[in-house]
């Protein structure tokens, strides 16, 4: 068989959950790729050019072994593929979070007359959190009770745009 002469990406395919329980990938939602060296099919794809210049898609385990100096390679970019994918899925979890609350405050304040800058009365405060709670329960979410804060949302996308950067951005 030709040899892996470079491994170009490792991707995870897999969609990413995130919640209070935890950030973790959904197994069963990538996709599947029969494996060039072992002929399973595995979810995160190691794409690496073969001696006669194809390129040939394989689990990263699969590479790994397959090319044991290139080992160190694999794994490095595998931890970045699923760093990445984990704080993307952290960053939207916690998007999706302050719109729920918008949404919600905004239909409190309708219901109640109050304008945008008006300041929202204790009560009311909990009335929106009880209710965007029993909202995202309701959807099967997690249920928050807490709005993210602004604090939260830069460190989740400083955290995403520092791993792409590690990346050299020559990733999707
Ligand atoms: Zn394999």
């Amino acid at each position: 068989m030709t040899t892996i002469v470079r491994v170009i990406k490792v991707v995870d395919t897999r969609k990413w959950t995130s919640g209070p329980g935890g950030t973790f990938p959904i197994p069963g939602t990538g996709t599947m790729n029969e494996c060039r060296r072992c002929g399973a099919r595995h979810e995160i794809h190691a794409h690496v050019e073969l001696s006669d210049g194809t390129v040939a898609i394989m689990g990263d385990t699969c590479a790994a072994r397959e090319a044991s100096h290139l080992g160190a390679v694999v794994k490095d970019a595998r931890s970045l593929t699923l760093s990445i994918a984990r704080a993307r899925a952290k960053l939207a979890a916690i998007e999706r979070l302050a719109d729920e609350w918008r949404r919600y405050e905004e239909m409190i304040r309708g219901e109640h007359g109050l304008r945008s800058y008006d300041r929202i009365p204790p009560g009311l405060y909990y009335e929106l959190r009880d209710r965007t709670a029993e909202h995202f329960g309701a959807k099967g979410m997690a249920r928050w009770y807490m709005p993210p804060s602004r604090g939260e949302l830069a460190k989740a996308q400083k955290a995403v745009a520092r791993l792409l950067e590690q990346a050299g951005g020559h990733r999707a």
